[in-house]
Parts: structure tokens; C-alpha cells; sequence
């Protein structure tokens, strides 16, 4: 197994990188042999089938996580790929979904946040008390009852995420 210098049993590293190659990907990048190394060797050592081990070092290739090189064989002509892992990357990748994370919250506790909100019961729609009014509380999507929905808990719950997240970079870059 390869040493990295990213720990990867961080839950926010383990996170993110679960989230981009999900779990049989994490499985590989656990395990992944040390050195260069071909999928089928890196199938083998992990046990993760073949298809997903290619699937993941192309999401990881993709994300500047992993490198290739390509060796053509003298006798047969065929080309191999030569796979390694470059966690290198990871912390400035990891700074960029954090502040893309950010803006987003940002961005839904500006819409949530004083509102007086109406949802379907079966989730089609969320909105504010005037449109739902217009409709006389009827979902236009599929003609289900609006309810009052309060999204003070939401609202919390963001802004204490954004707390957070605003803590973790800010401590990244300083
Ligand atoms: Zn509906």
C-alpha cells in the first residue's frame, strides 16, 4: 500500500473522495499498490473489479489525483498503461469544493432565509407565501395540497455549516 502524505482516514478527505469515486473507488485508492502499476494489477491487488478500477482512474486522472504513463512493448507492440496516484493535489482540490460548498450554502440560505415557504407534500415544489397564495395552495405540478413547510431548522442548519466551512478555509489559507 502506498504512503501518502494526505491522511485518509480524515473524514473530510474520505468524503470527498468516496463522493468523486464512490466506495469500491475509495476501496482502490486504499489499496492501491505502491509504484507503477497497470489496472489489471491494481484490479488484482484490490479486488475491485476491472471496469470499476478503470472507471476510478479516469475520475482520478480527471481531478489531477493520478498520472499514466504509456509503455509500448517491444515484442508485441502493445500499448500498457502505467498508473500511478498523485494525492498531491488533494488539499487544493479539497480547498476549491470547500469554497464551491460555501458559495452554494451561501446561495440557499439567502433564498430560505425570512421566508415564508409552501412545499408539496410530495416534494415537487417549494414556494414563497404569495405564489402559493395565486395558486390556492395547490401544487401546479401534480395538484397536491401545499403545506406550510418552516425552515427555521434549515436556516439554522446552514448557517452553522457556513460557520464552519467559513473556519476550515479561512484556516486552510492562513
Ligand atoms: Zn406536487
Amino acid at each position: 500500500m502506498v504512503k501518502f502524505l494526505v491522511d485518509l482516514n480524515d473524514p473530510v478527505i474520505k468524503g470527498y473522495l468516496s463522493r468523486l469515486v464512490g466506495d469500491e473507488g475509495f476501496k482502490v485508492v486504499l489499496n492501491m499498490p505502491e509504484g507503477e502499476v497497470t489496472d489489471e494489477q491494481i484490479a488484482q491487488a484490490t479486488g475491485v473489479l476491472l471496469n470499476i478500477v478503470r472507471r476510478t482512474l479516469f475520475i482520478l486522472y480527471e481531478n489531477h489525483l493520478a498520472s499514466y504513463r504509456r509503455v509500448r512493448d517491444t515484442d508485441s507492440g502493445w500499448l500498457t498503461y502505467l498508473w500511478k496516484l498523485d494525492l498531491n493535489n488533494l488539499d487544493r482540490q479539497l480547498e476549491m469544493e470547500s469554497k464551491k460548498l460555501l458559495k452554494n450554502l451561501k446561495t440557499k440560505l439567502e433564498f430560505e432565509e425570512g421566508k415564508v415557504l409552501y412545499a408539496c407534500k410530495k416534494k415537487c415544489v417549494r414556494l414563497g407565501f404569495e405564489t402559493a397564495a395565486e395558486l390556492e395552495f395547490i401544487c401546479p405540478e401534480c395538484a397536491e395540497d401545499l403545506e406550510f413547510e418552516d425552515n427555521e431548522k434549515l436556516t439554522k442548519n446552514l448557517k452553522q455549516r457556513i460557520v464552519d466551512l467559513e473556519e476550515v478555509t479561512s484556516g486552510a489559507s492562513g
